[in-house]
């Protein structure tokens, strides 16, 4: 029997192939690869997918966080050393884009059912330095972003989606993207939304943070030939604007098999072995804050349930083993005790989930679920 893969990117583009080509046909004949008509509309269309004023292209997830921190350190709303705090189980982009601007993370115990940030664990790290939170929609789930707003208007913090994950989660009709004050995408391949390569964007409701993040990514400059800041360069591409087009039509549907995909897992997988990421009553009707980018289940003995599920042709991946505090790259971080963020990164482990999966798939990932008995 074919391998169930964790997610088959190459079935996903092949959906869209001709409208694919035909994108790239349309970029490559134009004359015209960096900054023109692709990038601009594109930005106009996520803009209004997202509900927001602005987009910002950029060349990756990371830059869009980097550079939009940045942007408020060169608008003064931020300067070296203030605290941000951040969730202690994300993924270190969402830590590195502090650290890059000579800012200082302050990583934060998640909520443990939900493994977003926790607004009384949030309200607890907030200190007369804290100047920013980056909340983080992880695994696609918004984070409880009335609560964060509402914190972070008591005590004018600044608020930075990672919406990496989370392209199109909603909540009372408003979208990642547009509950913070900017918010970052990715569009590697392997998102929600994935271009054929590396993209990102930043969207916001600020025309000057806009401006300043856009004038960044261009070596600093607002105009040609003139430099307002020691920018670098992170511009999303034409060609890869071009076939995000494509993709963006169809994310609402694909979004919609993944939450199908879940409902099913939640609903079917009975195995007191496997902690589920949602309860069994979960619906299609209420799931619209969760984009599952990721299916995430809690197993103690997590590599006998990988080994167990990959002998019956399935891969998982787990997401992620170790968390930031305890890399190579964050020494100065590893005497923080972070238990709960230790445990989740011990135990998870993501099933497949994806908008090509058969339904013959989900059953077996389902059936394999429940055959494991430690
Ligand atoms: C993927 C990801 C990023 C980084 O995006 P890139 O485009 O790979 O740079 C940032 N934050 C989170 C939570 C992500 O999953």
């Amino acid at each position: 029997m074919k391998k169930i893969q964790f997610l088959d990117l190459k079935a996903i583009n092949q959906q869209h192939r001709q409208a694919l080509i035909d994108a790239a046909t349309r970029v490559i004949d134009s004359g015209w690869y960096v900054l023109g008509q692709e990038v601009k509309a594109f930005e106009q269309e996520f803009a209004a997918y997202c509900g927001t004023n602005h987009c910002v292209g950029m060349a990756n997830g990371l830059d869009a966080l980097v550079l939009t921190l940045r942007a408020w350190k060169e608008m003064g709303k931020l300067q070296d050393g203030d605290e941000v705090i951040v969730p202690a189980n994300t993924y270190i982009a969402s830590v590195l884009a502090i650290t890059e601007n000579r800012l200082t993370p302050v990583l934060v115990e998640p909520d443990e059912g939900s493994y977003n940030l926790c607004p009384a664990k949030v309200s607890a790290a907030i200190t007369s330095k804290t100047k920013a939170i980056v909340a983080v929609h992880l695994y696609g789930q918004l984070a409880p972003m009335k609560a964060i707003m509402a914190m972070a208007d008591e005590h004018r913090l600044l608020v930075l989606e990672d919406s990496a994950q989370a392209h199109g989660a909603m909540v009372d009709g408003k979208r990642a993207g547009n509950w913070g004050h900017a918010s970052g995408f990715s569009f590697y391949p392997g998102k929600n939304l994935g271009a054929l390569g590396d993209a990102g964007a930043m969207t916001t409701n600020d025309t000057e943070l806009a401006q300043t993040v856009r004038a960044l990514g261009n070596y600093g400059s607002h105009k040609k030939y003139e430099n307002l800041f020691q920018g670098v360069n992170s511009r999303l591409d034409e060609m890869q604007a071009a076939l995000l087009r494509v993709k963006l039509q169809h994310l609402d549907a694909e979004t919609r098999v993944r939450q199908a995909i879940a409902v099913a897992y939640a609903q079917d997988i009975r195995n007191p072995l496997v902690r589920l990421p949602i309860d069994s009553h979960a619906s299609l009707d209420n799931l619209g804050h969760h984009a599952f980018h990721l299916f995430v289940v809690r197993v103690q003995q997590r590599a006998a349930f990988q080994t167990h599920l990959n002998a019956t042709g399935i891969d998982t991946l787990i997401h992620y083993p170790i968390p930031p505090h305890q890399q190579q790259a964050y020494k100065a971080y590893s005497s923080l005790q972070l238990p709960l963020t230790e445990s989740i990164h011990k135990e998870v482990v993501s099933l497949p989930i994806g908008p090509t999966m058969s339904l013959a798939q989900v059953q077996t990932v389902i059936t394999a679920c429940n055959a494991y008995s430690g």
